[in-house]
């Protein structure tokens, strides 16, 4: 365990930890148990922040003159300019963090599919839109690792959020006593990562780290982690993923039977399907890079992104888009 990065998560409190929702409860969520090894969390409840006790009268987002708020219906209490100042401060002091793990439709933690009321009528819903809190995550730290809890549900979103959190930490912890050979050896441990995300990325942070006009390491590194960021925007097309997983099989096209290369391409298959995640392909090409000592993508990332015993096919079956 200790070769892994340990990302740092802020996380809603009311996941999985501690009973402080409107209505005192929590929500279970086993992800957060099962991540708790692995990451630091910073657990986070702005409700509780502006000082809205446990329970309290639900808040609601509503537009008035053009402009959102966040009312409290039954206390007619506008705590809007709270919200605000305590978002504001509290996001400007975090000095370390890899991601955040938000409670989904909260009017103060989502970040997408929040409620927006028209005026204070409840019947007069009309748009949908990231809450108060989860919304300046996204102004502020845009890039990171940013996910519901809803939307994690769903396995390839997973996938694709613990890739990024765990390569973000990587960067994270290097870029804190970065040499340019630290930098060279990043880029090329993470090449086949990065082909399945975005190609043209690639070359992008190949030509920062060959850095032919001699930047100072400062600004080679800023430059890098800025692409790095970009390249992580959106999960990897499958048929990207898909391309990487026959490229490096093409290593051993000696020396595999003509049965395991076609059981390879069969659990392809499974995967374009979306039946099976990337780590079960990504499993074999590994036990076939130990076997046949390819030691050049033994350091791929691209096999071993997050530690395994986060991989789970358990899914909402809602098949949200990524
Ligand atoms: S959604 Fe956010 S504000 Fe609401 S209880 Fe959970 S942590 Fe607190």
């Amino acid at each position: 365990m200790s070769e892994w990065p340990k990302p740092v998560v802020v996380l809603s409190r009311c996941l999985e930890l501690e009973p402080v929702r409107y209505n005192g409860q929590v929500i279970p969520y086993d992800f957060v148990r099962e991540l708790e090894p692995w990451v630091t969390f910073v657990p986070v409840c702005p409700e509780l922040e502006i000082g809205l006790g446990v329970p309290r009268a639900p808040i609601r987002i509503v537009e008035v003159d053009g402009q959102a708020r966040l009312w409290q219906p039954e206390t007619d209490r506008d705590v809007t300019a709270e919200m605000r100042e305590f978002a504001d401060g509290y996001l400007a002091g975090l000095s370390e963090v890899d991601g955040f793990i938000l409670k989904n439709r909260s009017p103060s933690c989502g970040i997408s599919d929040v409620k927006l009321y028209q005026g204070r009528d409840p019947s007069a819903m009309t748009k949908r839109g990231p809450g108060f809190f989860g919304g300046r995550v996204l102004d502020l730290y845009q890039g990171l690792a940013i996910e519901d809890e809803g939307r994690l549900r769903n396995f390839r979103i997973r996938e694709h959020f613990l890739t990024k959190l765990f390569c973000l930490a990587r960067f994270r912890i290097l870029k804190a006593s970065a040499t340019m050979r630290d930098l060279i050896g990043f880029h090329s441990d993470h090449k086949f990562l990065l082909m399945a995300y975005h190609q043209q990325q690639l070359r992008v942070l190949g030509r920062i780290v060959a850095n032919s006009d001699r930047a100072p390491l400062q600004r080679v590194v800023e430059e890098y982690e800025r692409n790095l960021r970009a390249a992580l925007a959106s999960a990897p097309r499958s048929t990207s993923v898909i391309n990487v997983l026959q490229h490096v099989s093409g290593y051993f096209s000696k020396q595999l039977s003509r049965s395991e290369k076609a059981f390879f391409q069969s659990w392809l298959e499974k995967y374009r399907n979306g039946r099976i995640p990337v780590s079960a392909l990504t499993s074999i090409l590994r036990a076939w890079v130990v076997r046949f000592a390819q030691e050049y993508l033994l350091t791929q990332t691209f096999f071993d992104p997050y530690p395994e015993v986060l991989s789970s096919v358990s899914d909402s079956g809602k098949g949200r888009e990524v």
